[in-house]
């Protein structure tokens, strides 16, 4: 399935999200790297150690949960863009998550965007609360959306003001 649509499946996503428990203490990342390439920026750019070094550069990202703080750093690290951090924690209702993004235009700042699952479908509008433009690298959006959208979104689909008519 993963190799065919690029889209992992359920069981792809178990071995990669971490427990409820860690969920509930803040927030904390979520690499969804499935296939084994060579590539290992990842594993390179986190300094807390989190992301475990490599043995071989086709090894698939292994992460230590309670090392992570959820800063962000290594979403802009990776080539595959699947790299996020999700704070279940943002506040009663909603989740924040940090999600790469290469696209233009860019989204403002408290902009309403669409947010989009793995394969690209609008799952709904929410709202841009931070945008990390990072020199020659992928910028980082962080978005807030409902707790019940927080493993579905994994993308964001921003309205070309130009293209208004
Ligand atoms: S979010 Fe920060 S602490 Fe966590 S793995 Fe990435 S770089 Fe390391
Ligand atoms: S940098 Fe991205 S694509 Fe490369 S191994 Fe790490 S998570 Fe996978």
């Amino acid at each position: 399935m993963l190799e065919r649509t690029g889209i992992p499946t359920d069981d792809d996503l178990e071995k990669v999200i971490p427990g409820k428990k860690r969920l509930a203490q803040g927030p904390v990342v979520i690499i969804e790297c499935f296939q084994k390439i060579p590539c290992d920026p990842c594993a390179i750019s986190c300094k807390l150690g989190a992301i475990k070094p490599f043995k071989d550069i086709n090894d698939l990202p292994q992460v230590d949960f309670d090392k992570c703080t959820g800063c962000g750093i290594c979403i802009s690290s990776c080539p595959g863009l699947a790299i996020f951090v999700i704070d279940m924690n943002y506040s009663e209702e909603k989740s924040l998550i940090k999600l790469p993004h290469e696209m233009l235009p860019l989204p403002e700042k408290g902009e309403d965007v669409y947010a989009l699952d793995r394969a690209g479908g609008i799952l709904g509008k929410a709202k841009v609360v931070r945008v990390l433009k990072i020199k020659n690298k992928t910028n980082i959006i962080s978005l807030e959306v409902p707790k019940s959208m927080a493993m579905k979104v994994r993308g964001i689909k921003v309205e070309d003001k130009n293209n208004e008519r």
